[in-house]
């Protein structure tokens, strides 16, 4: 079956490209790649679709009900599509599973929020005006996904658009498009209406780009890099197109003295080696109380030798491959980096020695210590497991830490003084803060960016907001002459 899903129809495309498994290089499948013309055609699709196609007057229970029945036949392909995630990304089974069931749970949320948007009345002052302001879809939505968690962020703009009534083109990374085809199949055989809902595949320039640019766009949602996001919004200026940007993050894991020693070890670790630092929230930065630093940093060493890696089908594994040896190409230029600037590199530093891990693109969890704060590695995301240490002295001293990058994604802060953690978490200038915790995320909470993390908020009411368009409707029930014209 091909793989372009355009104007309600299965395509080839002009050529096909291999999609590998990161565990060992091995080819997956062959998937079609589109052509320029047929992100013009699956554009033309989606625009009809909107402009005069059934979607935006379909009524919005209706529209929350078909959100609901893809929520079903996610969980009846639950183990299939975790499947292919594994294969297509390298985490583990155990963490596709949850993946699905969040996505699931995406979809529940905005189909229970999809009818609850009636409206809402202002106050004019003059008894026979009726002023309503109404909440319409934005239209044409480019949606483009990075690798690392491929059918959660889509999730994350699918499901809210449709509950507002758009249409749209999603444009998944080349380098893991499996789930992302998946779930259109499972858009249409839920009962999506032609046009509605495209997917075109290929890589940033050849699709990407001239998706995202193209006049007939009324909006990209993008999620993906710094650099990418940058020229997707240089682009949106000539249409004046609206923009939703995730990216990266530099993210401050804050830990005081106070804090359990076993839950400091356990969390930290967490938070920089789970899908071995492929995630955008990951706690890169060990932001840790001078008198705690060198225990903590031992036992991290320690027990990060020990994550056992290997393929994520398989029972125990618990973490992955890179995503790709350019990726792991460039974990390894960051530690280089870090060495050529005099760090110490407390554990891993390299590929594992394991003869089972050499075809695939592996890399050991990593410490460093001894880093400054002008280290590219403790100022650039590496979206790898290396986890850099800075130490503190004072409450004040972490606050300036946690928020000294130009990122504002995330951070987490631990300790047992609550007044402490109220206090850090309201200064640090970050989309989400977890206090005792880390990754935990829920539909209803809105996720995002400050800084150069991003200018939208997904999830959450702000998550739907981000697909419509507030109009004002002002109704005069008995106009009279106003004379403001004399003559
Ligand atoms: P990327 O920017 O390289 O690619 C993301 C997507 O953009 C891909 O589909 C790619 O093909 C496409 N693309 C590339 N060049 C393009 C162009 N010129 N025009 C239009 N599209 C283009 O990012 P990646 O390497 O796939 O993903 C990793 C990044 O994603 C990290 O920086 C990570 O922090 C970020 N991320 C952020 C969040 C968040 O919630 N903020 C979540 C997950 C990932």
């Amino acid at each position: 079956m091909p793989d372009l899903f355009i104007d309600g129809e299965w395509r080839s495309g002009s050529g096909t490209a291999p999609v590998l498994n990161p565990f060992d290089a091995s080819v997956v499948r062959h998937v079609d790649q589109a052509s320029a013309a047929d992100v013009d055609e699956a554009v033309a699709a989606a625009r009809r679709a909107f402009d005069g196609g059934p979607w935006r007057s379909v009524e919005a229970p209706e529209r929350g009900a078909l959100l609901r029945r893809i929520a079903e036949l996610l969980q009846r392909e639950k183990e299939e599509i975790a499947r292919t995630e594994t294969l297509d990304t390298g985490k583990t089974l155990v963490e596709s599973r949850i993946d699905v069931d969040d996505v699931t749970a995406v979809f529940r949320y905005y189909a229970d929020l999809a009818d609850k948007d009636s409206g809402r009345l202002v106050e004019t002052g003059q008894a026979a005006v009726v002023s309503l302001v109404v909440h319409e879809p934005v239209g044409v939505c480019a949606l483009v996904t990075p690798w690392n968690y491929p059918l959660l962020q889509l999730s994350w703009k699918v499901a809210p658009a449709l509950a507002a009534g758009n249409t749209m083109v999603i444009k998944p990374s080349e380098v893991t498009p499996l789930t992302s085809i998946h779930l259109v199949k499972l858009c249409a055989e839920a009962g999506v209406p032609p046009g509605v809902v495209n997917i075109v595949l290929g890589d940033g320039p050849s699709v990407g780009a001239p998706l995202t640019s193209h006049p007939d766009v009324d909006m990209v949602s993008f999620t993906g890099g710094l650099a990418t996001g940058q020229s997707i919004i240089r682009a949106s200026a000539d249409t004046v197109k609206r923009t939703a940007v995730e990216l990266g993050g530099k993210n401050p894991d804050i830990i005081f003295a106070d804090t359990d020693f076993e839950l400091a070890v356990d969390y930290a670790m967490l938070a920089v080696f789970l899908h071995s630092g492929q995630v955008c929230s990951a706690g890169a930065r060990l932001v840790v109380e001078d008198s705690l630093a060198d225990a903590l940093v031992a036992e991290i060493a320690v027990r990060a030798a020990k994550i056992r890696l290997g393929n994520g089908l398989e029972d125990g594994v618990e973490v992955g491959p890179m995503v790709s040896e350019a990726h792991r190409a460039k974990i390894e230029a960051y530690v280089q980096s870090a060495r050529d600037e005099g760090a110490t590199v407390v554990c891993g530093g390299t590929r594992p020695s394991d003869p089972a891990l050499q075809q695939g693109f592996f890399y050991l969890p990593t410490v460093i210590t001894g880093v400054t704060r002008e280290s590219r590695v403790v100022r650039e995301e590496t979206f790898g497991p290396i986890l850099t240490v800075e130490r503190f002295r004072t409450e004040e001293e972490a606050i300036a830490l946690g928020n000294d990058t130009d990122y504002g994604l995330a951070g987490a802060v631990f300790t047992r003084d609550m007044g402490r953690a109220h206090r850090v978490s309201r200064a640090l200038r970050h989309g989400t803060v977890w206090i005792n915790d880390y990754h935990p995320y829920v539909p209803g909470a809105e996720w995002g960016g400050m800084k150069r993390s991003g200018n939208g908020r997904e999830l959450g009411p702000t998550g739907l907001r981000e697909y419509q368009e507030a109009k004002h409707i002002w109704h005069n029930t008995a106009p009279e002459p106003q004379r403001w014209f004399k003559g």
